[in-house]
This record gives C-alpha cells, structure tokens and sequence, in this order.
C-alpha cells in the first residue's frame, strides 16, 4: 500500500489534462469534467508513477493491472449519465479511481475487485479523500453483486467475452450498462439500455482493457 498526499500544485496539471485530453475531445458533460477537475490521480497510483499521473495513458498499479486512461474513464462515465439518485455496480475496483468519480456524481457505489490488497489500497485512498458512499466487495465480479438487488447502473472496467448473465439480471429496466466487450487485444466499448427485460446495445469507439477474469469473463 502506498501513502502519500496530493502536492499542493497539482492542480495545473489536472487542468491541463481536462483541457486537452477530455474537452479537448468529446467530453461535454459538465459534472463529469468538474469531478474531474476535483479528484487527484497521482493519489491513485504508486509513488514511481507518480510524475506521470496526469498523462492520458493507463499506468501499473500491481498485480499487472492499471489505472484506466484518463480519457477512458470520463468516456465511460460521461455514458452512464449519472445523477444522486442512481446506485451504480462497478465491477473492477483497480486503484480506485474511477470509484471516486462515480461517488461524486452518484448516490452509492458498490464496488467489485478480485484482488484484496488493490481493493484494500483503493478503500484507503477513497477514505482519505472522504469518500464516504462506496460499499466494497472482494470476489468474482462477473456473478454480480453478492446479494440479491437490482442496480440503475453497471459499469464495467475490465473486458468481458460479452455482458455477463447475472449482471444483465441486475441492472434494472431503464438502466444502463458500459463495458468494453470484446476477446481480442482490442475491444469495442458498448453501452447497452435495458427495456422489457432486454438489452438494446450500441458499440462504440474500440478500447484496450485488461480482461474479466471470471466464471462469465476468462480464464485466468
Ligand atoms: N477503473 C480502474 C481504475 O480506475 O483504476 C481500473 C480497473 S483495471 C483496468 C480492471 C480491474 O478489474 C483490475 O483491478 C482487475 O483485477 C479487476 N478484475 C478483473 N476481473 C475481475 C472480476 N471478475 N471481478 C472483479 N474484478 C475484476
């Protein structure tokens, strides 16, 4: 687990990454570019990465896996159209950061990650930060959330083969659901709106994720 505090002058540097890599591009969304604005990635990433947490690029956090790109996860975000009112499934924890996103646009997040020790490092940082709206849950994030619910939205950070089964059942009608699908090197971000039990899906732009590992992902 690394512990260290945002530096005082950060703030540059996230400007600068919301300017050109986010508005830059196509992230209109207010409320996702001001949580944006507000959240410190170098929080999020070991101390060695730390010099290049605001470069548009995934970055090692362990267990060879990443910190989603900057762009990624405001893309991601920006799908689910967020409000106070939703509870948001989020399969991947990773280091956190596009968990603290989430809270600050949603009303709760529960949060899904197969490492303990990422989950653990990401509690930290979030609890640091006073993040307070995230429930954590260590396991197979492809069999869903472990009690029985539905969710408004579910988003997911690693590829899948396709939308797992248990988490199409637990996104709620009229919810919406994003994920990067696909199994080769590249995949295609899709977001799929449930209506009558069914999902009506559109592929977007192609992605690099690293993998679902799971009962409905891949083989480890
Ligand atoms: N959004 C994260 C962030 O901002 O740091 C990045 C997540 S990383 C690209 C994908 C995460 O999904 C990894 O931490 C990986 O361990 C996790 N993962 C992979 N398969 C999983 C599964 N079946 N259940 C839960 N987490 C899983």
């Amino acid at each position: 687990m690394w512990t260290h505090k945002s530096d005082a002058d950060s703030g540059p540097a996230r400007r600068r990454m919301i300017e050109r890599d986010l508005m830059g591009r196509d992230i209109t969304d207010p409320h996702v570019l001001r949580v944006m604005a507000q959240i410190p990635r170098e929080e999020f990433v070991p101390l060695e990465q730390r010099d290049r947490a605001y470069l548009d690029h995934p970055l090692p956090i362990g267990q060879g896996q990443t910190i989603s790109q900057p762009y990624i996860v405001a893309f991601m975000t920006q799908l689910l159209r967020l409000n106070p009112l939703c509870d948001v499934l989020e399969i991947g924890t990773g280091s956190g950061y596009q968990t603290a996103i989430l809270a600050r646009l949603a009303g709760r997040v529960y949060t899904m990650e197969r490492f303990a020790d990422l989950s653990a490092t990401a509690r930290a940082v979030l609890e640091r930060l006073g993040i307070g709206n995230v429930e954590y849950e260590i396991g197979d994030g492809s069999l869903g959330w472990p009690t029985a619910r539905t969710f408004g939205r579910i988003l997911l950070t690693a590829a899948a083969p396709d939308f797992p089964p248990p988490l199409v059942a637990q996104l709620a009608e009229a919810g919406v659901m994003v994920a990067p699908v696909g199994c080769g090197d590249l995949q295609q971000i899709v977001v799929a709106e449930k209506h009558q039990g069914k999902l009506i899906e559109r592929q977007l732009s192609d992605c690099r994720f690293v993998r679902l590992i799971g009962e409905h992902g891949f083989r480890d």
